[in-house]
């Protein structure tokens, strides 16, 4: 095995249509979807519109930037896997293209996290077949 930084927590399990969005972090891309019929913008990926149930959907690349609409910080209690990786913040993010994605925020002092605070998403590659879609603040603090 020449593979140093093994991944330990449990992924994400890809599935045929999510296989698109999880492709699009492979290249650090953020990729959402939009009914061409009606505009409704939909995350996680669908293979129809929850507003107008067309099925003429097509893909788009979110600019990864939004805001914390709410989020948490793990210091203690969690599931086995992730007890080496306390503390954790875990955030659901507003995306300002109109979608919602839960996601970890990294990359800074989870003391001054708060709503509203302005994030963008970076890149972690977990495995060959999984990267995984973080947020930082935008501010860089
Ligand atoms: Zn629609």
């Amino acid at each position: 095995m020449t593979q140093t930084n093994e991944y330990t927590k449990p992924l994400p399990l890809i599935t045929g249509l999510s296989k698109i969005f999880w492709d699009g972090c492979k290249e650090n891309k953020l990729l959402y979807q939009e009914c061409k019929d009606c505009g409704e913008v939909i995350f996680f990926p669908k293979m129809f519109c929850t507003n107008c149930m067309s099925q003429n959907l097509g893909w788009k690349e979110s600019k990864g930037k939004g805001k914390i609409h709410t989020f948490t910080v793990t210091y203690d209690m969690a599931p086995p896997e992730f007890m080496p990786h306390v503390p954790y913040a875990l955030a659901i993010i507003a995306l300002d293209e109109g979608f919602r994605f839960m996601s970890n925020i990294v990359e800074c002092d989870f003391d001054k996290i708060s709503c509203d605070m302005p994030v963008e998403v970076v890149f972690e590659r977990a495995t060959d077949e999984i990267t995984l879609p973080k947020f930082r603040p935008t501010n860089g603090n």
